[in-house]
């Protein structure tokens, strides 16, 4: 699953079908389908594996950086 991470407030914030947004308001992002999403504003994405992220486990440490080269503003 994916995830992003604002730059402002640091806060890490999972997509999900509708748009959602970081506590300071100035990044959001959402999934367009099962696979692609579409994040705005001064964030980065990351990704972690399901089984991870439902371990019960710390998964913050097993994120990973997504390269997206197309943000949307
Ligand atoms: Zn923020």
């Amino acid at each position: 699953m994916k995830l992003l991470r604002c730059r402002i407030c640091d806060e890490l914030v999972r997509l999900r079908g509708e748009s959602q947004s970081c506590q300071c308001g100035a990044s959001k992002g959402r999934y367009l389908d099962d696979r692609d999403v579409e994040i705005s504003g001064p964030c980065e994405l990351y990704g972690v594996r399901s089984i991870d992220y439902f371990s019960g486990e710390d998964w913050s440490k097993k994120l990973f950086r997504i390269p997206h080269f197309h943000p949307t503003t």
